[in-house]
Parts: structure tokens; C-alpha cells; sequence
């Protein structure tokens, strides 16, 4: 039986936030070796669940490695990178031999040193691994694809689902591709195109246009005899990077020119449509009128600037405080306040606690606010989510959490860890039912609306101001191209082959 090895990394790099990611933010979330990556990720709706159950399904042996994991924040620090990516490295080197590797990937890690994390990471496997070795790599719809990550991998399977609900899916995807590859009954070879273009947080939801439209771009590809697999990669504009933008990758069975082909094609569709996905959100002050006026809850306010999956804090008080000021009732926010825990934990259940909330991280996310308040409940901060949610994880742990009443029904929850709000057992867990709020203050984009969505009479998405604000015309850029659509409007984009290029692995 073929031996394919497992390892998964991941880091979604917030170059604009100042507090760096460090091994312990690693921890906090999980890093698995050996067997525990398999008792970890089985049967989890995540990509590494994936690869575990095509093993099963394909026909070979696995070998699991090592999976790291952090939630996304501030750019990994050095040591942290070259320790879990040297005993990654090390780790598989002691499983040796292998048949191949399956590695999961964000795509959108930058370490202190790396620039392109996720680049260096597939350089250093493949110098491992020697040149004919398959390795089929996963990676996040957010990545900001290089040259260096399809140089150095066989065939790359991106998400298509946003928020990101296909993960297992692509999972398989990825270990159908090893199974078939090592069967000798495919040849795959990559080609990558990457676009001038950044395309708006606020306009990566595939379950609506724009966003639709461009992922039915890959289901015309896939028709095409000979095409392994098509994605695209809609980029992480809070990266600074030299890849920053959109990309778009197709694997075909050992025909370089049609993976090239069908890259360009789904490039030069989205170049066409280039004006749909510039963004325009409501100001704070609107939005907040808005869900104060609405005739029923929940209406749930995405606070864009403060995207904790995007490297926000989870501490931002603008929305909570234009709330109060308009005078809103029963309204829900999760602020990240250790601070603030530790004195609900003295005061105790049932006691009363003034103290200010949020807005501790840094300066841009809002001032503390005062509250005077009750403790309404302390809780552990652990849950568990069995359904399809964005990110695929089972077991979740958000810190001691406090959950404290202030007036007029509003509530505070109040946790020690930062946690992506991605699944309602987040506040279920704590005996609230987010359904009676009537405002909900969700730390997101787009991946909480797989949980809020069926619960939601209305999702606001706010321009709020943050290391994970709207509009890229904010943020002071050093390493990304000069010319990308729309900083720059008249950005030129030459066609498939065109001065951006096609980039390719025969
Ligand atoms: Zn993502």
C-alpha cells in the first residue's frame, strides 16, 4: 500500500496588525503530531478530515506529520515559524519513506522573515522530498498565491465556498488526485495566473453576485476533458505582500498548455467583471439606525473592520457604543477583554461590576467604554460545533468567558481568548439564545453568515475602521504590485499572457 503523508499549516498574516503571532498562539488553538493530528481531525468538515477519509476511500496508507494551527492575527514571529516549520520538516523526515504528501496550507502566511510563508514552507518539502515526489496541496480561498507555492507543488486545491463550508470537500478532492496520481492513472500539472485585482472583503460571499458568477467560471472549466481541477483564490488584502490579489490555478492530466489556457480564461472573466467587486458599506452611525429602526430582530451588524478571521482584535467598541448612544435595546456584542473577565470572575455571579470594556488591543479599534452591569453567568469558554460552519473545527475554546447584563436588555460577553465568530455554540453554550437579541454585533465578513444567516431578519455589513477595514485605500502598502485595480483604476491587464503572466510547473 502506498504511504502518503499528512501535515497541515495555517496562518491567515494580518501584516497591518502590530501584536505578532508567536508559538503560543499556536497552542492555544492546536498543534498536533504524529497520531493526534488523526484524533484531532477525523471527522472533523475540515480539509485535514478530508484527507483522512479519502485515505480510506482512495486506497493508501497515511502518515500523519504534524498540523498547526493559529487563529489569524499579526505576522508569525520567526522563531515561532522556524521552530513549527523545522519540526514539520524533521517530522517527516523521520516518517521517510513516502509515496507522497498531502499538505493543508492557508496560503496567506507571512512570517517575519518570509514574506511568502506558505512559498518558503513547499520549497523546503520539496528539497525533502526530491522533485518527483506528488505533493497535492490545499489552500484557503483567501490566499495571495505565488509562484513559488505552484512551483514547488504538484497540483493545489483551493476552496470554492465562501464562507468556507466545502473544506472536507476539498479534502477529498486533494487526496482523489494523490490516489490517482499514485495509481498512475493522471499526470498533474499546474499553471497559475494571478490578476492586477483585489477584489472587496465585502464582495467574497459565492453565494451571491458578484462572487457566484466567478466561481461558475470553475465549473465551465472542470467540463473540460483533461482538466483535473480548477480554483481561484480571491486574496487577502491585509497581507503585504509582493502576490497580494487575486489568482487562479488549474491542473490538468500532463497538458501544460491547456492548465495554462484554462487559468488565463477564468483570469481574463474576472478582469472583465473588475467593477463588480469594488465595495461600498454604510457608515457605523447608519447602520446602527437602521437596526435600532427595524420593525424585528436580529439584525446582525458585521463590524468589517474588526474581522477577527481576518486578524482584528475582537475588541472594537465602535459598534456598542453607537448603540448605546442611539439609545438601542437588547443587543448582543462578544468583545475580547481578559481585563474585563478577570473582574467578573472577583465581583462573581449575581454581583453587580462597572468597569471599561474593549478597545484594549491598540487605538484603532475604538475607545474603552464603560458599562455598569450584572454577572450574568462565568463559563469555561469551550464548545463544541457538529454542524458545517466556516473553518471546520469541532472543538473550540474561547477562554474564560463572562457574560454580563448591562441596561435596556443589551448584554456583553466577555472572553480571555480572541475567537472567530463562526458558530452560534459560541453563545449557546452560555444559555443565550442569540434568536431574542435584536441587535448582534458579529466580528466578520462573511464567514459568520453560514451560523447567523438562518437566524438573521437582516445581515448589515458596516465600514468600520480597523486593521481589517473595507477599503484598501486605507492601508499604506510597501511590497505589493504598483498597479492593482482599484487603488490604481487604470491598471492594465494584458490578456492570459499578459505582463502579470502565467506561471506554470511543467
Ligand atoms: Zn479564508
Amino acid at each position: 500500500m502506498k504511504r502518503v503523508a499528512i501535515a497541515g499549516f495555517h496562518h491567515e498574516s494580518n501584516t497591518f496588525v502590530l501584536v505578532p503571532t508567536t508559538r503560543r498562539h499556536f497552542e492555544q488553538v492546536g498543534i498536533a503530531k504524529g497520531q493526534a493530528v488523526i484524533e484531532r481531525w477525523q471527522g472533523t468538515h475540515h480539509e485535514l478530515g478530508g484527507f483522512i477519509e479519502g485515505s480510506r476511500t482512495f486506497g493508501f496508507e497515511l502518515v500523519p506529520i504534524m498540523a498547526a494551527y493559529a487563529t489569524p492575527g499579526g505576522t508569525i514571529a520567526s522563531e515561532a515559524f522556524e521552530d513549527l516549520v523545522g519540526e514539520m520538516a524533521r517530522q517527516l523526515e523521520e516518517a521517510l519513506p513516502v509515496d507522497g504528501l498531502l499538505l493543508a496550507l492557508h496560503g496567506a502566511a507571512v512570517s517575519e522573515q518570509y514574506r511568502d510563508a506558505d512559498g518558503e514552507i513547499v520549497r523546503r518539502l520539496r528539497k525533502l522530498l526530491g522533485q518527483s515526489m506528488p505533493i497535492i496541496m490545499t489552500l484557503d480561498l483567501h490566499a495571495n498565491v505565488s509562484a513559488k507555492m505552484i512551483e514547488h507543488t504538484t497540483a493545489t486545491v483551493i476552496y470554492r465556498s465562501n464562507p468556507h463550508l466545502d473544506q472536507k470537500q476539498r479534502g477529498l478532492e486533494a487526496a482523489s488526485l494523490m490516489g490517482r496520481t499514485l495509481a498512475g492513472a493522471i499526470r498533474p500539472v499546474q499553471a497559475l495566473a494571478c490578476l492586477p485585482l483585489i477584489i472587496n472583503i465585502s464582495k467574497q460571499y459565492t453565494q451571491e453576485p458578484p462572487a457566484r458568477e466567478l466561481y461558475a467560471t470553475i465549473d465551465s472549466v472542470m467540463e473540460q476533458t483533461g482538466i483535473l481541477s480548477a480554483s481561484i483564490a480571491m486574496g487577502f488584502p491585509y497581507a503585504d505582500v509582493e502576490e497580494l490579489g487575486a489568482a487562479f490555478v488549474a491542473a490538468a492530466d500532463g497538458n501544460l498548455a491547456q492548465a495554462q489556457a484554462a487559468a488565463g480564461w477564468m483570469a481574463s472573466q474576472a478582469w472583465q467583471r473588475r467593477h463588480e467587486f469594488v465595495g461600498a458599506l454604510p457608515s457605523p452611525a447608519e447602520a446602527v439606525r437602521r437596526a435600532v429602526l427595524a420593525p424585528e430582530g436580529p439584525i446582525v451588524l458585521m463590524d468589517v473592520g474588526d474581522n477577527v478571521g481576518g486578524g482584528g482584535p475582537g475588541d472594537s467598541t465602535v459598534l456598542f457604543a453607537e448603540i448605546l448612544k442611539q439609545h438601542g435595546k437588547d443587543s448582543l456584542t462578544i468583545l475580547f477583554d481578559p481585563e474585563a473577565v478577570t473582574a467578573c470572575v472577583a465581583a462573581g455571579v449575581r454581583q453587580p461590576v462597572e468597569m471599561a470594556v474593549g478597545a484594549k488591543t491598540d487605538r484603532l479599534h475604538g475607545s474603552p467604554v464603560r458599562v455598569k452591569g450584572k454577572v450574568r453567568t462565568i463559563a469555561d469558554g469551550v464548545f463544541v460545533e457538529t454542524q458545517v460552519r466556516h473553518g471546520g473545527k469541532r472543538v473550540n475554546d474561547q477562554g474564560l468567558t463572562a457574560v454580563v447584563e448591562i441596561p435596556s436588555g443589551n448584554s456583553l460577553v466577555l472572553t480571555s481568548r480572541r475567537m472567530q465568530p463562526v458558530s452560534l455554540e459560541q453563545l449557546l453554550s452560555l444559555g443565550i439564545d442569540p434568536e431574542r437579541k435584536r441587535t448582534i454585533v458579529v466580528k466578520g465578513v462573511v464567514a459568520p453568515r453560514a451560523a447567523y444567516e438562518p437566524i438573521a431578519r437582516e445581515v448589515i455589513l458596516v465600514d468600520t475602521p480597523g486593521v481589517t477595514g473595507a477599503n484598501p485605500a486605507n492601508f499604506s502598502y510597501r511590497h505589493r504590485w504598483p498597479n492593482l485595480f482599484p487603488l490604481e483604476r487604470d491598471t492594465a491587464y494584458h490578456g492570459e499572457q499578459g505582463s502579470v503572466g502565467v506561471l506554470s510547473k511543467p
